[in-house]
């Protein structure tokens, strides 16, 4: 007998018919003789939705009170399927994320787990209960709902594998597997069968939405094989393993992309003889992430700092360096919107050089000038105008010969 975590996301529970075939799905398992707990999104684009509704009353809701809105979404999904299995005569009982004992830090909209308290989950599951957990919520230690970002229903399901020690999570979404680079935008994506946790906390972490980058954090540092495959076939997933066998020689495994980033520079006096580190120390305070980062002092030239954010964060940055204009000992603030970020990523790329001055090269082939550049031993992410994007990841799949089936 296996214990295994299966997750359903948005669009394999989007209806009541896909719930029902959910539910039947989820009775194929245990009547192999598994102990299973499933984790649910909200059904279709509700947390779309409800975010919506939002912002027709506020422009800037409380954070408390959107991740009090955004929870309802996967609430309704775990009440529906467990209902769904019963009426089938399987055994099972929903829990949300607090019941199943999910507490996380005190952050709300982008909360991370820092604790799963499992004796609820461990009594239900001895007594042959199929568990329905909501993805994507938690409970921080005063008893306030938090979410956990974006796509976090993932995480739930491989923090909770993790933590009941699953023999294995299964990730069932609207495609059948991870592939080289989103299938929805470059025609000739090929399905991965195995690709490295490394590989994929890259992909995920630079936009390819398959996956929450967490999820692939927790599954990386517990050792849970963690597979990505269809609700609607039967079809075999993309398997992530520390040392995947197949494909090896290809140097570059992945092309990701993320739209609507915002370029920030900030100038200083001369001469200057502030640290850096103050405006990324009072950005991190306030949560945001920053990312790529490209200063430049040089003798003679008004000392700068540039770096990168997702749009979504841009008001609450410039708010942020505006509070602390006099603490930070700056001049004069710069902003370019419209931007995207395109990376390559393999493991191949840390013994092969030049990967890069082939990524510049194409790009400018193309006629895509490159803003920012940030690399790391097993990706180079480029940042180019937001009405390139499509464009220079579908020359970068085909320059790094990623349609081609490699054996
Ligand atoms: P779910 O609601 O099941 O969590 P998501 O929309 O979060 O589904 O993730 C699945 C989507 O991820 C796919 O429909 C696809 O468009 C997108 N995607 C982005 N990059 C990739 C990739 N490299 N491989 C497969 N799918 C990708
Ligand atoms: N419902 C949440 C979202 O749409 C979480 C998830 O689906 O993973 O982002
Ligand atoms: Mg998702």
């Amino acid at each position: 007998m296996s214990r295994i975590v299966m997750k359903f996301g948005g669009t394999s529970v989007g209806n009541t018919e896909r719930i029902r075939s959910v539910a039947k799905r989820i009775i194929r398992e245990t009547a192999k003789g598994h102990e299973i707990v499933v984790v649910v999104s909200a059904m279709g684009k509700t947390t779309d939705e409800l975010m919506c509704l939002a912002e027709e009353l506020s422009a800037a809701p409380s954070k408390r009170e959107m991740d009090m809105l955004l929870s309802t979404g996967e609430q309704v999904t775990i009440a529906l399927l467990t209902m769904a299995l019963n009426h089938m005569g399987q055994d099972a009982v929903s829990f949300t994320g607090w019941q199943a004992g999910i507490r996380t830090e005190s952050v709300y909209r982008n909360a991370r787990i820092e604790e799963i308290d499992n004796v609820r989950m461990e009594q239900a599951l001895n007594a042959g209960k199929v568990i329905v957990v909501a993805g994507f919520q938690g409970m921080d230690s005063y008893g306030e709902i938090t979410t956990l970002g974006r796509g976090g229903s993932d995480t739930t399901a491989v923090a909770i594998a993790a933590s009941i020690q699953a023999d294995r999570c299964d990730i069932y979404t609207d495609v059948d597997g991870i592939y080289t680079s989103d299938p929805r935008f470059v025609k000739d994506a090929r399905k991965l069968q195995q690709l490295s946790y490394d590989e994929m906390l890259e992909l995920a972490n630079l936009g390819a939405g398959v996956l929450h980058p967490r999820a692939v954090e927790f599954a990386k540092n517990f050792c849970i094989p963690l597979s990505v495959r269809s609700s609607m076939s039967e079809e075999m997933g993309t398997i992530l393993l520390e040392e995947p066998t197949m494909e090896k020689n290809l140097i570059v495994r992945g092309v990701a992309f993320e739209p609507e980033i915002v370029r920030i520079t900030v100038a200083y006096k001369v001469p200057f003889n502030g640290s850096l580190a103050n405006i990324f120390t009072t950005l991190a305070k306030q949560h945001v992430n920053v990312d790529i980062i490209v200063q430049s002092i040089m003798e003679g030239i008004q000392p700068s700092v540039s770096f990168s954010i997702k749009k979504e964060n841009f008001a609450e940055t410039v708010q942020v360096l505006e509070n602390n204009k006099e603490a930070l000992g700056y001049q004069s603030t710069n902003f370019e919107v419209g931007l995207a970020k395109v990376s390559i990523v393999g493991s191949g790329m840390v013994s092969n050089p030049g990967v890069a001055a082939q990524m510049f090269d194409r790009l400018r082939i193309e006629g895509i000038p490159v803003k920012m550049v940030s690399t790391s031993e097993i990706k180079v992410s480029v940042v180019i105008p937001e009405s390139d994007m499509l464009k220079a990841t579908n020359a970068l799949h085909h320059e790094f010969g990623l349609a081609v089936v490699q054996v």
